[in-house]
């Protein structure tokens, strides 16, 4: 542990791992002498202090990067493109490390914490295309001698915010295609668990990224509030819970920044009478509680029309058994503990509320029993769940599931189409005239079909509706090269000494 005078109470303590900022391609401790607590949620103890940033120091890191900016923004796109190249193969390389980190402040089992660096690289992978995706349009002879073109631009300097289920992924969906676009990048990850963003931040200077081009910055809602407060910084990407997204898209935007915020979801999975049920129960069961259900796009509500409901119940209870619940090191864990003690209590509590308002509890993860402190809580399935349940109008986001009972496909998708969240939504069926009707009215940015956490491939976008997101972008692919670019449109005319002549006209395109 570094020992410095500055340094936080709870960062001088033994064992006790001291995070820093990463401003200009090294460590930073922070000055504010504040912190907050990492714990590792498998054995429920202390095990880092990460600094908080005070106003100043966000803007030491945003002058650093717009200091970097214009010399970044004018490397050559081969150049860029060997770049990110370098940076997907030390990632790769990597991704095991990368794996373990998350799994010690994050608590997901080692596979899952794989799978998620793996959907990182993807988007890297996309951006290794960047001199084909910021190509721009050419129109020859648009009017007589003149032509007309257009041209993607970098922004400045941006900023992500981040929440703790994903601490590397998400931040890859925001500084792979941000960086690739040119752009100097400050991230301000979960103060829960900071350490896989600096270890990133070694692998980009290793890669060869620019000192000042991408930084981090930790701390809480101080450091949030300088970023968004801050005229050097251009945009802002957040993803985290509903409120503080709407909380972000407001005042970034009133501060003039550009700014998507992805918020938080209740995702249902519908399963028709016709569906494939031991299909559609695995499915259930994986994505329900895989890790701990702290997904954005975990399913947290199955909707079951006609006879489905009580064959699936049935299926998904015999499931539930099976799920290996343990520390996420160990290799045969399915699924870890959840981010802290009074988050599992808060998702324990849902299960005694449901019961006291009329739901059958089928299974109750309360009962898990675990040696030592860790933040653990088994799986828990609640039955005849109705709309107006807190089980039902929240979101829990942890490993417990609700089944609401529908008597038909249309009153399901009311139900779907009512709630307020619209990130992601699946239908379970073998009927294509269903599937093809649902995906034409289910209110959801994100859908599938017998897929029950269809997050795009990287080469599309990710991104909710209502409730789900606020601004227009959504975050990666297409959609986050525009995001992170604007656009300028240039008409041009060169002297052509025969068709030359003074003409004080207004300019006319045919
Ligand atoms: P959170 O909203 O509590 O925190 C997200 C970020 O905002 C963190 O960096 C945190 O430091 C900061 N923050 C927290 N409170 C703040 C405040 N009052 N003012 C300013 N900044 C603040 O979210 P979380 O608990 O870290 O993550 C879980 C949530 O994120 C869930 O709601 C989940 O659905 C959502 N999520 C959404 C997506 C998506 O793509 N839509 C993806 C992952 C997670």
């Amino acid at each position: 542990m570094t020992e410095l005078a500055h340094a936080p109470a709870d960062a001088r303590r033994e064992g006790i791992t001291r995070i820093s900022h990463w401003i200009g391609g090294r460590i930073v401790p922070g000055q504010s002498g504040r912190s907050g607590p990492v714990y590792n949620p498998a054995i429920g103890e202390q095990t880092g202090a990460v600094d908080f940033a005070s106003v100043e120091e966000v803007d030491r890191a945003v002058q650093t990067a717009r200091e970097a900016f214009p010399a970044w923004r004018a490397w050559s796109l081969s150049k860029r493109t060997d770049l990110m190249f370098r940076i997907r193969q030390l990632v790769h390389e990597h991704k095991e490390e990368l794996a373990a980190i998350l799994t010690a402040e994050h608590g997901k089992v080692l596979s899952d914490a794989a799978g998620e660096v793996q959907r990182g690289l993807e988007v890297l992978e996309h951006v290794c295309g960047i001199p084909t995706l910021l190509r721009g349009d050419y129109s020859e002879q648009a009017s007589t001698g003149i032509d007309v073109y257009s041209i993607r631009q970098p922004l400045g300097v941006v900023a992500g915010i981040t929440p703790f289920n994903f601490p590397a992924m998400v931040p890859m969906w925001m500084w792979g295609p941000a960086l690739a676009c040119g752009n100097a990048f400050i991230l301000k990850p979960s103060e829960k668990d900071p350490s896989a963003s600096l270890r990133v931040a070694e692998l980009l200077k290793e890669a060869g990224v620019p000192d000042g081009v991408f930084n981090v910055v930790h701390g809480d809602k101080v450091a949030v509030d300088a970023i968004l407060e801050h005229p050097g910084i251009n945009a802002v990407s957040f993803v985290g819970s509903t409120p503080i997204a709407k909380y972000i898209y407001e005042n970034a935007a009133k501060n003039g920044k550009r700014v998507q915020a992805l918020g938080g979801a209740k995702n249902h999975m519908v399963v028709l009478p016709d569906a494939d049920i031991d299909m559609a129960a695995d499915a259930a069961v994986s994505a329900a509680y895989g890790s701990a259900g702290e997904r954005c796009m975990a399913v947290s509500v199955v909707v079951t029309v006609g006879d489905a409901g009580d064959k699936l119940v049935e299926a998904i209870k015999q499931r539930l058994p099976n799920v290996k619940i343990g520390p996420g090191m160990e290799s045969d864990s399915e699924m870890g503990p959840l981010i802290t003690r009074e988050h599992r209590d808060k998702v324990a509590s849902y299960v005694e509320t449901a019961r006291d308002q009329g739901a059958t509890v089928v299974a109750d993860g309360r009962e898990l029993d675990v040696d030592g402190d860790g933040f653990f809580l088994g799986v828990s399935l609640l039955d005849e769940v109705k709309p107006d349940m807190d089980a039902y109008r929240d979101e829990i986001f942890g490993p417990v599931l609700s089944v609401v009972r529908a008597d038909t496909y249309d009153e399901a998708v009311k139900l779907v189409n009512e709630n307020p969240y619209g990130n992601g939504v699946a239908i379970f069926t073998r009927d294509g005239g269903a599937v093809r009707r649902f995906q034409f009215e289910v209110e959801a940015g994100m859908v599938g079909v017998n897929v029950p956490i269809p997050v795009p491939v990287a080469y599309y976008s990710f991104g909710g509706w209502k409730s789900s997101l606020f601004g227009e972008s959504h975050i990666y692919g297409p959609e986050g090269i525009n995001f992170y670019t604007r656009g300028k449109v240039v008409t041009s005319r060169w002297p052509d000494p025969a068709t030359s002549k003074v003409d004080l006209g207004f300019p006319q395109t045919r």
